[in-house]
């Protein structure tokens, strides 16, 4: 019980998990090098005596003990304000621990169906977040044929499915795919990926699992290889996290893990309560980027000496427009917090969701901009070892040179930085997840325009045109 450290961390991944990566089988995360930059971030969260960042990483709970504050349910500004300034301190494999806060914050919902699955969620989330356990999202299904349902599928368990259900639990086969941090973490909590409607209960399904549990199996991808450069790879080679298929091979859940079995009416309930968080922290990701950007063309800019351009200081000025939308959105979020009945105070989904959408439906064409200010050098700076090799080091002093007062090794990091954020595997990587990371743009669309008063603003327009009564 209490808090862990990094030490205990690292030994508690030792536990058997079975998981691959590049090909192989790997019996010891904590002995493959692949895993080395993700576990060592994680394991970065479990340091709770540094008093720089104690105050945010460490609450109290309800009982007077101390933990992660990521299991936090939000009941003030404060908190929230707090939630925020975690999520820039925090390795994603920690981050989806949020997971048991969401359920926890439903289980009153969740008891008007069933009394038992709520108390198993509470059970649960005390477990983990007394234990100091970490615990993934398992939402995203294979899906198959995405115009059918998970009943008309060529194979049923393209959506995750109940195989057996027996007087000590149930059997589980099917698969959750994209799942961040799922080699990582101590438990594989699996939510629906969407509402399930009648005739749809053996998909309708919801329980968390040990990772090392019989029958679970991970296939992870990461984007960053090991033993990078930190002069080449400035971001990549200090965070990454690989994501992971997670397979569940007949995996047996005891009941007192079991959340949802069959009762489909509960699935969309399930399903929802991450979706605002996730957004939340997409959009918390986008604000520290949008201004890693603008920071990085003025710097390139400066130091090639374009930066007094016109066209230069309007793609500027460009970049800085669309971080400080995003600034505002979360700021605007925050402002104008709501409260559930429960007493969750969270930040306004409208804002969220317009932000989120606005700053991924966006990011490629703020990329374009930056490599039309950058040029070639983004694909075609030699490496580290180049530089460091002294046949080569006085040709590039030479030929990378702008103005006297700019290193050239500064001016190498920049142009890294720039190719490591948006033109190498992990910059690839950005674009795709700025875009599906929470759910997609057609998620945001949907939640935005549910929530906006259409009926308002066609009153305006009525008025506006003069007209009185009838449409
Ligand atoms: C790096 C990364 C990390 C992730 N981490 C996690 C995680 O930790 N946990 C997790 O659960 N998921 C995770 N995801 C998954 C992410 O939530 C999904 O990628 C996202 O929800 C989109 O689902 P999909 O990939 O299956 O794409 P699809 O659902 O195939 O979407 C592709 C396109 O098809 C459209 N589409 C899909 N179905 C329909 C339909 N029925 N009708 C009309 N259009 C449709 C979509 O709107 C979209 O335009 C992660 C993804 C990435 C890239």
């Amino acid at each position: 019980m209490g808090l862990k450290n990094p030490e205990w961390y690292r030994e508690s991944l030792r536990d058997g998990r079975v998981t691959y990566i590049a090909g192989e089988s790997v019996p010891d995360v904590t002995k493959n090098e692949w895993f080395d930059v993700a576990i060592a971030n994680t394991a970065e969260d479990y340091v709770y005596d540094d008093p720089a960042t104690r105050d945010i990483r460490v609450y109290e709970t309800e009982e007077g003990e101390l933990a992660h504050r990521i299991f936090k349910v939000p009941t003030s500004v404060e908190d929230l304000e707090k939630r925020i300034q975690l999520s820039h301190m925090t390795s994603i494999s920690t981050a989806v621990s949020a997971v048991l806060m969401a359920l926890y914050n439903i289980k009153g919902q969740v008891a008007q169906v069933n009394g038992q699955y709520a108390e198993n969620i509470e059970r649960m989330y005390k477990h983990c977040r007394d234990n100091d356990l970490r615990a993934d999202q398992c939402i995203t299904d294979a899906k198959g044929d995405r115009s059918r349902h998970p009943k008309d599928q060529d194979d049923p368990d393209l959506y995750m499915r109940i195989l057996d259900k027996n007087a000590d639990g149930i059997v589980v086969r099917g698969a959750k795919l994209h799942i961040s941090g799922a080699s990582l973490v101590h438990e594989q909590t699996v939510m629906p990926t969407k509402a399930m409607g009648p005739g749809e209960e053996q998909w309708s399904v919801s329980f968390s699992i040990p990772t090392n549990a019989p029958g679970v199996k991970i296939i992870n991808r990461a984007y960053a290889h090991p033993n990078l450069s930190e002069m080449d790879y400035p971001i990549s080679a200090k965070h990454n996290a690989p994501e992971g298929f997670v397979v569940f091979d007949d995996v047996f859940v005891p009941w007192d893990r079991v959340f949802l079995a069959g009762e489909y009416q509960l699935a969309g309930v399930l399903a929802r309560s991450l979706g605002l968080w996730e957004r939340v922290g997409g959009l918390i990701a986008l604000v520290e980027r949008s201004r890693l950007l603008v920071g990085t063309a003025q710097l390139l800019c400066e130091m090639n000496g374009i930066n007094k351009a016109s066209h230069i200081q309007e793609k500027i000025s460009d970049l800085v427009f669309y971080a400080e939308m995003l600034r505002m959105s979360l700021e605007s979020a925050v402002r104008n917090y709501k409260v559930t009945e429960t007493g969750m105070v969270y930040p306004d989904p409208m804002a969220v969701n317009v932000g989120k959408f606005y700053g991924a439906n966006n990011w490629h064409s703020m990329v374009q901009k930056i490599h039309d200010m950058s040029g070639g050098l983004v694909l075609t700076l030699p490496t580290e070892a180049d530089y460091r090799n002294e046949e080569i080091t006085k040709t590039l002093n030479k030929y990378l040179h702008t103005k006297k007062d700019v290193r050239v090794e500064d001016r190498m990091r920049v142009y890294n930085l720039i190719r490591d954020l948006t033109a190498d595997a992990y910059g690839g990587w950005e674009l795709v997840t700025t875009i599906a990371a929470g759910g997609g743009l057609a998620a945001q669309r949907i939640v935005t325009m549910g929530g906006y008063d259409l009926e308002g603003a066609k009153d305006q327009a009525r008025m506006a045109a003069g007209i009185t009564g009838g449409h």
